[in-house]
């Protein structure tokens, strides 16, 4: 059993001065009940970055710094793009990779997830590798060979020595900011396909996460059914006492069943 992670996405959300605010919240909120688990992070926007850094810092907070994506190049022609360094010079230790809204709104291909995923690695940062089927192919009853395809498309270039810097979030599009998060025994289900595939590449040992409408209600019951190590959180994860109540749902969950 795998001590949780949860994960605030906060999107395309808050300007510095709101997320400072936010940060503030979710360090009184830490400060007064630290999870006793489970690994927290916050994942702003990249302007927001710094200043997020900086509250963490200031209040020596338990809490990893996110980024939601990043470009694979070094550096050069890429404009409006960010590099892995540039994102490891301010202390971001986590990057989203392949989130569903990079591939279907900004083109992001199963290369260009492959080559992200191989950047960040290379550049010493932890991956949190986005998978999950829309609604078409879950209809159709694909979404066990759908997923197995993106994971493998993604791990397959990935260097041995590079797998243990990779999570997976298991994010169905159809459950993404809908409120219709997918039932505990989907979940379960495809947690199994996840750890099948990953065992195939000799990483038994990443987390899994799940994400999708992820909320206070329904947190402890997909940690204890879900099979999954965690959540990536969106809406939720927009107000520190929602956010708060998941990371504490996913903690009392792993405690009860240590
Ligand atoms: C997400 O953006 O990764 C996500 C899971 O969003 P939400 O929790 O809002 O569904």
């Amino acid at each position: 059993v795998r001590a949780p992670l949860i994960i605030g996405n906060w999107k395309m959300n808050l300007d510095v001065v709101e997320a400072v605010h936010l940060t503030q919240q979710v360090a009184v909120l830490v400060r007064a009940d630290p999870p006793e688990h489970a690994e927290v992070v916050l994942a702003p926007p990249f302007v927001d970055l710094r200043s997020v850094a900086s509250v963490i810092a200031a209040d020596r907070l338990d809490v990893g710094l996110g980024a939601q994506h990043a470009n694979p190049h070094e550096s050069g022609a890429h404009t409006g793009e960010v590099s892995v360094a540039m994102l490891r010079r301010l202390g971001v230790a986590w990057v989203l990779v392949g989130h569903s809204e990079r591939r279907t709104h900004y083109h992001m291909d199963d290369e260009a997830v492959a080559a992200t995923l191989r950047a960040v690695s290379a550049g010493g940062l932890r991956a949190v590798l986005c998978v999950g089927e829309d609604e078409a192919v879950r209809e159709a009853g694909d979404h066990g060979a759908f997923v197995e395809a993106q994971l493998r498309s993604a791990l397959a270039g990935l260097p041995v020595g590079a797998r243990e810097s990779v999570s997976v979030a298991y994010e169905p599009i159809w459950a993404i900011g809908t409120g219709r998060t997918a039932q505990v025994e989907q979940v379960a289900e495809m947690a199994g396909v996840i750890r099948g595939v990953l065992a195939g590449f000799e990483m038994g040992e990443a987390r899994v996460l799940y994400g999708g409408s992820v909320s206070p209600a329904n947190a402890a019951e997909l940690s204890e059914g879900g099979a999954m190590d965690g959540f990536l959180v969106g809406g939720a994860s927009l107000a520190a006492e929602s956010f708060l109540a998941i990371v504490r749902a996913a903690d009392g969950c792993y405690a009860a069943k240590r």
